[in-house]
C-alpha cells in the first residue's frame, strides 16, 4: 500500500518523557484492566459517591484509557459492576454509589452515540443558539492556563498532573476547563485541542461532549453555564491542599490561607517564598461576571421564537 504525498503541516506529538514515562512505565493490556476493575470493585465503587469529586482521594476507577483502546469492554465493567450489586450486605448509600458509576458508564455512551448521530457536533456547538456566540480564540492568560501557572492552585495542579501521568482527576477537569471557557472566555474547541495532545485516553467524542458541556454549548439542560469558582472548588474539595502540594510542589511550604489570593499581602509573601508561585492572573469574580453579561446579551438579541423555545 502507498500513501499520497501531502503537504499536510501536523504538529509533533509530545514526547514519552514529557508524560514522565522515563521514571514510571505506563502499564496497560487487558490483564491490568481487569485488574483495576478488580480492584476498584472491592471498596471504590461503593464510596464513589463520597469520593469521586476529591482528587486527594483518587479513587475513581482510572478505566477511561482501557475503554478507549478497548483493553477493557464497556459491557464487562456494567457486568462485573451489576454483580457487585448483588452483594445482600450492601448499604443503602454503597447500593446508591454503585448505581451512580454504571450512571457514569452510561454518560460514556451518551457522548458516543451524540457523536455517532450528530457527527457536526465535533467542531459545532449542539445547541443552535449558541452556533454564533463567540468565544476568543486567544488570551494573555491562556498560556499560563496551558503551562499551570495562573495562579489558582487547583487549576494548575489539574494540568500538571495532566502533564505528568497524562490523566487528570475527572471533577478537576470540569474546573480546570470551565477556567479557560469562563475566566478567559477561550474557545472550547481550543481547550479541547490542547488537552488532546496531553490526555492518553483517545476518545474525541467524550473529549467534546464534555467540553461543551462545560462551556454550556452542549447537552445540557441547565438554563445558564455552570461558572466554577475555582478557589471556592478548591477550598471545598481539596481543603487540606493534599492534591495540590502534590503537583504543585511551590506552594507545599505557604500558608494554606495564601493560596490563589490575588492581593497586596500575597505579593508581599512572594518576595519571600523559596520557590515563585504566581499571583493571580485574574479576577475571577470579575472574569465570570463579564462573560455572564456577554452571554445574557447573546441570548436576547435571539428571535423570539427560539427564546420561547429554550426556556
Ligand atoms: C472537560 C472534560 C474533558 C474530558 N475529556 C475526556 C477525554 O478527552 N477523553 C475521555 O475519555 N474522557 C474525557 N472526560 C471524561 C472523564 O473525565 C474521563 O474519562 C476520566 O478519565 C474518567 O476517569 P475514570 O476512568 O477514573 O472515571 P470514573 O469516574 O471511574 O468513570 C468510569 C468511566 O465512566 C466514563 N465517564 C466518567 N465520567 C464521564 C464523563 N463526564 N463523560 C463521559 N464518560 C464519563 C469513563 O469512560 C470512565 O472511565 C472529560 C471530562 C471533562 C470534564
Amino acid at each position: 500500500m502507498r500513501f499520497a504525498r501531502s503537504d499536510l503541516q501536523s504538529e509533533p506529538l509530545p514526547l514519552p518523557s514529557e508524560f514522565g514515562a522515563q521514571e514510571r512505565a505506563i502499564e496497560a493490556g487487558p490483564g491490568v484492566a481487569q485488574d483495576a476493575l478488580r480492584s476498584f470493585l472491592l471498596e471504590s465503587v461503593t464510596q464513589y459517591a463520597l469520593t469521586m469529586n476529591v482528587p486527594s482521594e483518587d479513587r475513581t476507577s482510572h478505566l477511561s484509557a482501557h475503554l478507549s483502546f478497548g483493553t477493557i469492554s464497556a459491557r464487562s465493567v456494567v457486568r462485573a459492576t451489576n454483580a457487585r450489586a448483588d452483594d445482600p450486605f450492601l448499604l443503602a448509600e454503597e447500593r446508591a454509589s454503585i448505581k451512580l458509576y454504571l450512571r457514569s458508564l452510561a454518560q460514556r455512551d451518551f457522548f458516543l452515540q451524540l457523536s455517532w448521530f450528530h457527527p457536526h457536533t465535533q467542531n459545532e456547538p449542539l445547541q443552535e443558539k449558541m452556533a454564533d456566540f463567540t468565544f476568543a480564540r486567544a488570551h494573555e492568560g491562556l498560556d499560563a492556563w496551558r503551562g499551570g501557572r495562573t495562579g489558582f492552585p487547583l487549576v494548575d495542579a489539574g494540568i500538571r498532573q495532566l502533564h505528568e501521568t497524562g490523566w487528570m482527576h475527572p471533577h478537576v477537569r470540569a474546573v480546570a476547563a470551565s477556567f479557560c471557557c469562563f475566566d478567559l472566555g477561550v474557545d472550547w474547541r481550543v481547550g479541547r485541542d490542547e488537552w488532546d495532545r496531553w490526555t492518553i485516553e483517545d476518545d474525541r467524542a467524550l473529549a467534546t461532549g464534555n467540553w461543551q458541556w462545560v462551556a454550556g454549548v452542549g447537552a445540557d439542560m441547565a438554563q445558564y453555564p455552570r461558572i466554577y469558582n475555582p478557589e471556592r472548588q478548591r477550598r471545598r474539595f481539596d481543603p487540606t491542599g493534599a492534591y495540590v502540594k502534590r503537583f504543585v510542589p511551590e506552594l507545599a511550604q505557604r500558608p494554606l490561607a495564601t493560596w490563589g489570593v490575588r492581593d497586596e499581602r500575597q505579593l508581599a509573601l512572594d518576595l519571600f517564598a523559596t520557590a515563585a508561585y504566581p499571583s493571580p492572573i485574574l479576577d475571577h469574580e470579575a472574569a465570570a461576571r463579564a462573560f455572564l453579561a456577554r452571554y445574557r446579551a447573546h441570548l436576547a438579541i435571539l428571535p423570539e421564537d427560539a427564546r420561547r423555545a429554550n426556556r
